[in-house]
């Protein structure tokens, strides 16, 4: 098993993503457990979810010295241009949660119809070794937003999340029906194909040193 670092302050995610990896082979332990500050943050002042999850992950692979992979995620909702985005943890404003940030949401998209009220959680998972290796990828995942809550699961958007393809919201359903269409699961699927890859590779390289090619 390979050691890597989440560096996700959010419990959700880092059981999300320990969750998936542990297929790659991979041992997933908390900035916590590998001793990053509690206090210390990650400025999330990127454009893109690829730009955020790339510095989160490189921040954290300096401060450890361990590979370290981050996901940075939202919710892109079409009527509102793609809004929240790359905002979406902080869309409510400075004194935000999850609440407000539905609330906000609801207000929003208030009087907006069915066919108008598409969305799609977005996810980018980057994982950066030490030795300046880096692997990304993107997943998304397809849905609609709903005119009020539904379920009492998940976090963030989820309860107003209606997910196209299992057509319940994200909020009522448990995290291993989550992970067969999630943004993020889609998103560390790709990174696992990519470091199959690199896994070959290496396996071939040390074949052709053994055989002195
Ligand atoms: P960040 O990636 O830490 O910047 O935050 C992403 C934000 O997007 C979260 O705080 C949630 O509001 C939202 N988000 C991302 N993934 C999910 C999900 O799977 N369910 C619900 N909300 C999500």
């Amino acid at each position: 098993m390979e050691t890597i670092v989440c560096a996700s302050h959010n419990p959700n995610k880092a059981k999300e993503i320990a969750k998936i990896t542990k297929d790659f082979g991979f041992d997933v332990i908390t900035r916590d457990e590998a001793g990053v500050p509690l206090m210390f943050d990650v400025i999330e002042d990127g454009k893109t979810f690829a730009d955020n999850s790339y510095k989160k992950a490189f921040t954290i692979m300096r401060i450890t010295g361990k590979p370290a992979i981050a996901d940075d995620s939202g919710l892109v909702v079409d009527f509102l241009n793609g809004a929240p985005g790359v905002y979406s943890a902080r869309f409510a404003g400075e004194d935000c949660n999850d609440e407000r940030n539905n609330d906000k949401l609801l207000d929003l998209m208030k009087d907006v119809p069915e066919e108008k009220r598409t969305a799609r959680f977005v996810s980018c998972v980057t994982l950066v070794y030490p030795d300046g290796e880096i692997y990304s990828a993107q997943g998304e995942c397809p849905g609609h937003i709903l005119t009020e809550r539904r379920g009492t699961g998940g976090f963030g958007y989820d309860p107003l999340f209606l997910s196209d393809e299992l057509g319940k919201t994200f909020a009522e359903i448990e995290m291993e029906e989550k992970n067969t269409v999630s943004h993020r699961a889609r998103a560390l699927a790709k990174l696992g194909e990519l470091l199959s890859k690199r896994t070959d590779n290496t396996e071939q390289s040390a074949n052709e040193e053994d055989t002195g090619r």
